[in-house]
């Protein structure tokens, strides 16, 4: 019995939170309208912070707290805006 009744306004309803992959990066997730989760916050304190930002260099995902944006709206996670 169909009890889906229930309608998503926003297509973003998915939310990943497994680790990194590096076959299908936090970046092709996002495009597909897919929460990932910040892997700062995820590495570094185990809190899982949903996040639609993804890092230009490493493409992986990262919350507002955890990186930067520069230019013409690249942004970079905290580890790759430091490691230059
Ligand atoms: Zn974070
Ligand atoms: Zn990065």
């Amino acid at each position: 019995m169909a009890t889906n009744s229930k309608k998503t306004r926003s297509s973003w309803h998915i939310i990943y939170s497994g680790d990194y992959d590096k076959n299908d990066t936090d970046e092709e997730k996002i495009k597909r309208q897919i929460w990932i989760p910040c892997r700062i916050c995820y590495k570094e304190f185990d809190e899982l912070t949903l996040t639609a930002r993804f890092c230009a260099t490493c493409h992986r995902g990262f919350c507002h707290n955890h990186g930067s944006f520069r230019g013409r709206g690249k942004a970079f996670c905290l580890y790759c805006s430091h490691g230059e």
